[in-house]
């Protein structure tokens, strides 16, 4: 069974998600220098966990400044999709250069150990490719794309909103492909773990995401 825990950014407002088993076993998804600082590092002691790697859902600052925090005190691997790697390294693409100034210490992130691909498996959950807000977006689906019970979503869906794609070399027509291959995906009672704002059932989202309908119904003709 796959145990979370949601830790969020008081300015940024994204979800950093310790992810955790029977085992003690744990990964860190989207760590941000300042949660991780104050709140996660006591609550990996407090559990016992053994942490396994960081995995990134996309390579934007309000998801990885915490990688090298995490870094240097586990030694523990980077994961995150090949088409995002080079957004660790450069804060013209993680947005660093503009955020990092109000509270994190770093701009960049350590160099990536394990770069992702769709269909890949990582801690007993599978890799989707979800381009559109970044290259390199991915979700993860526990325990797989087939019957997903809990799925993570990043920025590319939020319960009441979806991502944005006019960031650098954000695209909207692959978030469209993305969205509507997550439709296919997702059943009712699956969980969604979004990379901002609160936790919800798909079926619930289905009901109160009004910006999804109206991006949806925008491209029904095409
Ligand atoms: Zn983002
Ligand atoms: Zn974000």
């Amino acid at each position: 069974m796959l145990k979370w825990k949601r830790f969020r950014h008081p300015l940024f407002g994204s979800n950093t998600y310790v992810l955790y088993n029977d085992e003690g076993e744990a990964v860190i998804v989207d760590p941000t220098e300042l949660v991780v600082r104050q709140s996660v590092l006591r609550f990996i002691s407090d559990e016992n966990l053994k942490l396994q790697m960081v995995i990134n859902t996309h390579g934007h600052w309000d998801h990885i400044s915490g990688n090298r925090l995490l870094k240097d005190t586990y030694g523990i691997p980077i994961a995150i999709h090949e088409k995002d790697r080079e957004f660790l390294l450069r804060p013209d693409l993680n947005l660093g250069a503009f955020l990092g100034k109000f509270q994190e210490q770093y701009d960049t992130s350590p160099p990536a150990d394990i770069t992702l691909r769709d269909g890949d498996r990582i801690f007993d959950m599978e890799v989707i490719h979800t381009p559109g807000h970044t290259p390199g977006s991915i979700c993860l689906a526990y325990p797989g794309r087939d019957e997903p019970s809990i799925v993570l979503t990043g920025d590319t869906i939020f319960m009441d909103s979806i991502g944005r794609v006019d960031l650098p070399m954000g695209s909207e027509e692959e978030m469209l492909k993305s969205l509507r291959m997550l439709i296919k995906i997702l059943r009712r009672n699956t969980l969604i773990l979004p990379g901002h704002g609160e936790v919800g059932t798909w079926e619930r989202l289905e009901e109160v995401n009004a910006v999804l309908r109206e991006f949806l119904n925008s491209w029904t003709d095409s």
